[in-house]
């Protein structure tokens, strides 16, 4: 694979642009249309359907049509889990497509796509699949004249709505336990990255998901995204995306029909950095990592780096020398370990925040500036800014960009108490080869994951989702069953 070989390749890329509503590619019913912009090079890469209030409801119709005939829940497990399969299958066979799709779309590095985005995506469809048929229900305790029993059903009509930074992985992580436990789903992908959920979208109606089980409608958040959360016929809005929006779902499912919203909102995730680590040379790959894959734009991004203030000045030139490593290259060349920032908008909030750092006292360690201009694309160097106090913005906002920031902490209580020091609660990390100081630690931080001694070990296998203004429900493992099914207890009465 080469950089000439890949702009030939993305050349050649189909872009979907219809709603996929009720088994049909269609475009919106007002006639209207956005630009997909990819942030490679700023050029629009493909027009797409914006769907609005109308749309939605005809998704939501469709969707309610399907769930209530039984043309995908009740279907034998066995039949189910074959088409989920033969989903994965797609998926596999057009990987390459997929991941150019992802790379143009919202400008992450090609390699990433190819080898983390979609086979990630590819493996929630299967782990669900693997699943659907080995969650059993319970028996209650109950007097000798009756049985009890606690079933788990599907809710109905899932709304999605997912951010753009991992546009197909995020899907997948809804699409993939809703389909599973019966539901149908209407997916609103984001506007910047509307391409590989409508292929997905084509891809589950390859497979023989039936028509109406899957609906992706493209569209504005304000629009199509609010029609969604608002409709009175949707029984859950799974969302991944920022608290602002998260707030807003919940008063429309307040001011609708009170549908279940589940929420993973952002973080500003500390990294926590003891001298007594076994090996400061992993935990300062680790921090750079944290905080510079996928440009920054990750939830659980390690933005917050407290170091023990013993150690602090050497792990930070260490940090430094690693964030050269990624610097920011055409997403489409092989070798580029990043790429470029979503949208111009989200580019300017981050060298908004960069350039706010200072006037509170920070020190700028490396970066700092907007890159590759020239590409017509949006870029910005890796930074690393020293000095940082946890009550600065850069320490307690989402930048949501490749921009950490180093706080100083002098013993274990302090590093605790600065990492809780904040609204978030998405992931936390604790670097010590002291096994007790270790569990101490990671009971006391407040989150929905802890990772000692690693960044980001994450597995499918083990839920995903935050505490406080991170949010509630969880991603990933048989936990996120619970998200897309209601218990129902029946109980039968006999002579005994
Ligand atoms: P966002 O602005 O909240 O958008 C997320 C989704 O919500 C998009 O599809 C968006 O549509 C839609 N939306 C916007 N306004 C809406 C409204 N009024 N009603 C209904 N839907 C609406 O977030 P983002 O900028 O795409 O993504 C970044 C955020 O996601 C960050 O805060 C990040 O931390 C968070 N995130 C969390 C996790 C996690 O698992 N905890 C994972 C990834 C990202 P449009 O884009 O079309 O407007
Ligand atoms: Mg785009």
């Amino acid at each position: 694979m080469t950089l000439q070989k890949n702009l030939d390749r993305a050349r050649g890329i189909d872009f979907p642009t219809n709603a996929v509503i009720g088994g049909k590619l269609i475009g919106a019913k007002c006639g209207k249309t956005f630009d997909n912009v990819s942030p490679r090079d700023g050029s629009v890469v493909s027009k797409v359907a914006a769907c609005e209030a109308e749309d939605i409801d005809a998704a939501v119709k469709a969707a309610r049509a399907a769930f209530d005939d039984g043309r995908w829940r009740n279907k034998h497990p066995r039949e189910k889990k074959k088409i989920m399969f033969k989903l994965a299958e797609l998926m596999e066979r057009d990987l390459e497509e997929l991941a150019f799709l992802e790379t143009l779309d919202m400008g992450k590095p090609i390699r990433d796509t190819l080898s983390v985005d979609i086979p990630t995506a590819i493996n929630s469809i299967r782990w669900y699949a693997e699943a659907l048929d080995k969650v059993y229900g319970e028996v209650a305790m109950t007097p000798s004249e009756r049985l009890s029993f606690i079933v788990r059903e599907p809710l109905g009509v899932v709304g999605a709505i997912v951010p753009w930074n991992f546009p197909l992985h995020m899907a997948c992580w809804k699409v993939a336990p809703a389909l599973a436990t019966g539901n149908s789903i209407v997916l609103k992908p984001a506007e910047q990255s509307p391409s590989t959920a409508l292929k997905l979208g084509e891809l589950a109606l390859e497979a023989g998901i039936p028509p109406g089980v899957l609906n992706v409608v493209p569209g504005f958040g304000d629009t199509a995204g609010q029609a969604l959360a608002r409709h009175m016929d949707v029984d859950l809005i799974a969302f991944t995306g920022s608290g602002e929006v998260g707030r807003k779902l919940m008063s429309y499912a307040a001011e609708s029909n009170l549908k279940r919203v589940a929420l993973e909102l952002g973080g500003k995730s500390p990294q926590i950095v003891f001298a007594d680590a076994e090996d400061l040379d992993a935990a300062a790959d680790a921090a750079a990592w944290g905080i510079f894959f996928n440009q920054g734009e990750i939830c659980n991004a390690a933005s917050r780096l407290l170091v023990e203030a013993s150690i602090k000045d050497d792990f930070v030139k260490k940090v430094v020398e690693r964030a050269a490593q990624y610097a920011p290259g055409d997403p489409l060349d092989p070798a580029s370990a990043t790429g470029a920032i979503v949208s111009e908008s989200q580019m300017r909030r981050v060298l908004g925040f960069i350039d706010r750092a200072p006037k509170e006292g920070a020190v700028l360690a490396r970066g700092g500036k907007r890159a590759r201009e020239e590409s017509g694309g949006f870029y910005v160097e890796p930074t690393v800014f020293d000095n940082v106090a946890n009550t600065h913005a850069l320490a307690r906002e989402e930048v949501f960009g490749p921009v950490l920031g180093v706080i100083a902490f002098k013993d274990e209580d302090e590093a605790v108490r600065l990492a809780n020091d904040t609204v978030y609660g998405l992931a936390s990390g604790l670097w010590t080869a002291n096994i007790s100081r270790a569990h101490r630690v990671a009971r006391k931080l407040r989150s929905g994951l802890v990772w000692i001694n690693g960044w980001d070990a994450c597995d499918i296998t083990v839920p995903f989702g935050g505490a406080k203004q991170s949010g509630f429900g969880r991603d990933r493992s048989l936990h996120a069953l619970e998200k897309y099914t209601e218990l129902k207890g029946i109980s039968i009465t006999y002579r005994p």
